[in-house]
């Protein structure tokens, strides 16, 4: 940083504590927030605790290079190495998360812890298992087609159609060997679970094992993408102790009814995010509070899509539907990286795009609403959290919400600390749930986060 370089590094940290830090974080630790969460409450705002701890785009590695420009689609595939420091990092950070999950117990009951998975697991292995997803879910496509375009942006791969038994054995049989007719057709109906005699992409992503795949691929008869993309042993077991650092917070957020946001990061490792939270919501949105809420970005192209699917996925398994919907923060790395690596970007190509999508995502969770046909509590109410400084988004969601007639405990607002008062505050005035991101940790990790996410505002 060039005032590092002239001022030195403790008139820096003085400085920017003194300034940017105090206007927009509430802190250093979780200690420091607490006269900050105590003070919304008295004007009926709720928190979103924020510990600004996160692995930043870019900055992975120097081991991770590409095995194969050709043969690369999206990240890079990385060359899986792994260090000690940085799972001791990760181990160290889960605890702070729980830290904030008891913060926001002690302070704001109704609050929001938010957790960033980047920082509980090496962004390196959420690269590689994102990869790895986007190969399954190509998978399920080539089953059913001749060609597929193996450069089709993941987010906008067509999974709408349903595969048949014999369209299964006949794609199966072309890409692997080493099962017979009886196995492959128990296969297929373990995984077509309402017995239609159809597997759609929801029951062939929630029948695919992320750890199983590498046992798959041993059957393949070309070592090409799929193949390379398997995680390794090494791989699955990192996975599995990420699994227990995110199972760790959610069993105590759990215990204190304290729900978690876990938030969007960028695409080259977002699969991987979504991945672990469904599996999350499966598990801890069976009850009456749903714990864990996802996050979608609508800048992404497709995107109200997807929001449908998880929809869809949350009342066929059971579970509740909790989201953050924001419009997205990393828009400029991914266009540049998109262009970097000659692919077509994901990100929406105008604001317009981008507004469009956020406005349908947002209806359909409202649309959402209970339905009793179904047994309970799989058809309960999804709940939203829309997340935004931009009024007219904010206006239209209660015009909306008026229009169907939906409750105002299923959709709250959130606005980060030092930004949009008058939109959290007239909220909270008018009896709407209204929430600040409140981001706290220490100087030097927190401000390139809200550098980030400040700019992010300025470019609509
Ligand atoms: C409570 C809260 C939580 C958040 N959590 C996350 C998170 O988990 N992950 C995350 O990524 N971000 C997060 N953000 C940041 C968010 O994604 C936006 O970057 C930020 O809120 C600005 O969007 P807006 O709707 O407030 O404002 P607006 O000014 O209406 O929108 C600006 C946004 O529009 C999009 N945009 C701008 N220009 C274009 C263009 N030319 N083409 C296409 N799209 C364009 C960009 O996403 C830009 O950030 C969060 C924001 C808030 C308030």
């Amino acid at each position: 940083m060039y005032s590092v370089k002239v001022l030195g590094p403790r008139l820096t940290h003085l400085l920017l504590r003194k300034t940017f830090f105090e206007h927009f974080c509430a802190g250093e630790s979780s200690q420091d927030i607490l006269p900050k969460m105590r003070e919304l409450q008295k004007y009926n705002v709720g928190g979103i605790l924020d510990y600004a701890a996160e692995a930043k785009d870019g900055e992975l590695p120097e081991t991770v290079k590409p095995i194969d420009e050709e043969e690369t689609v999206g990240a890079p595939l990385s060359s899986r190495s792994y260090d000690y420091e940085s799972e001791a990092l990760c181990d160290a950070r889960a605890q702070i998360f729980r830290v904030a999950v008891r913060g926001v117990k002690d302070t704001i009951p109704d609050g929001f812890a938010a957790i960033k998975l980047s920082g509980l697991g090496n962004p390196v292995l959420l690269e590689r298992m994102s990869t790895c997803l986007a190969e399954v879910c190509r998978l399920y496509k080539r089953l059913a087609h001749e060609d597929i375009n193996p450069n089709e942006n993941y987010y906008m791969i067509d999974r709408s159609f349903k595969i048949d038994l014999e369209t299964f054995k006949t794609g199966w049989l072309k890409m692997f060997e080493g099962k017979s007719e009886d196995e492959l057709k128990a296969m297929f109906d373990a995984m077509d679970d309402n017995h239609d005699g159809y597997i759609s992409y929801l029951e062939w992503s929630s029948g695919v094992k992320l750890s199983e795949i590498n046992e798959m691929v041993r059957g393949c008869k070309h070592q090409g993408r799929l193949f390379q993309a398997a995680l390794n042993e090494e791989e699955v077991k990192l996975y599995r102790n990420m699994l227990k650092r995110v199972q760790g917070i959610l069993d105590l957020a759990q215990e204190l009814g304290v729900r978690v946001m876990i938030d969007a990061e960028w695409t080259d490792i977002q699969p991987a995010i979504d991945h672990i939270t469904i599996f999350m919501q499966r598990i801890y949105n069976k009850g009456e509070l749903p714990i864990v809420f996802n996050t979608y970005q609508t800048y992404l192209k497709g995107m109200p899509t997807r929001v449908q699917r998880d929809l869809d996925r949350s009342r066929r398994e059971g579970w509740r539907f909790g989201a953050k919907l924001v419009r997205g923060a990393y828009m400029v790395s991914e266009r540049q990286k998109a262009s970097q690596r000659g692919l077509e970007s994901p990100i929406c190509e105008t604001y317009e795009e981008t507004e469009e999508n956020f406005h349908q995502a947002i209806d359909c969770i409202l649309a959402h609403g209970e339905d009793k046909t179904e047994a309970s509590p799989g058809g309960a109410a999804a709940e939203v959290l829309v997340a935004s400084h931009n009024r007219h988004s904010v206006e239209r969601t209660i015009q909306k919400m008026t229009e169907m007639g939906v409750a105002q405990d299923r959709v709250g607002f959130g606005q980060l600390m030092g930004m949009a008062d008058h939109l959290t505050y007239t909220l909270a005035r008018y009896g709407y749930r209204s929430y600040k991101y409140v981001p706290y940790g220490p100087v030097d990790e927190v401000v390139p986060y809200l550098i980030r996410r400040t700019q992010a505002s300025e470019t609509g």
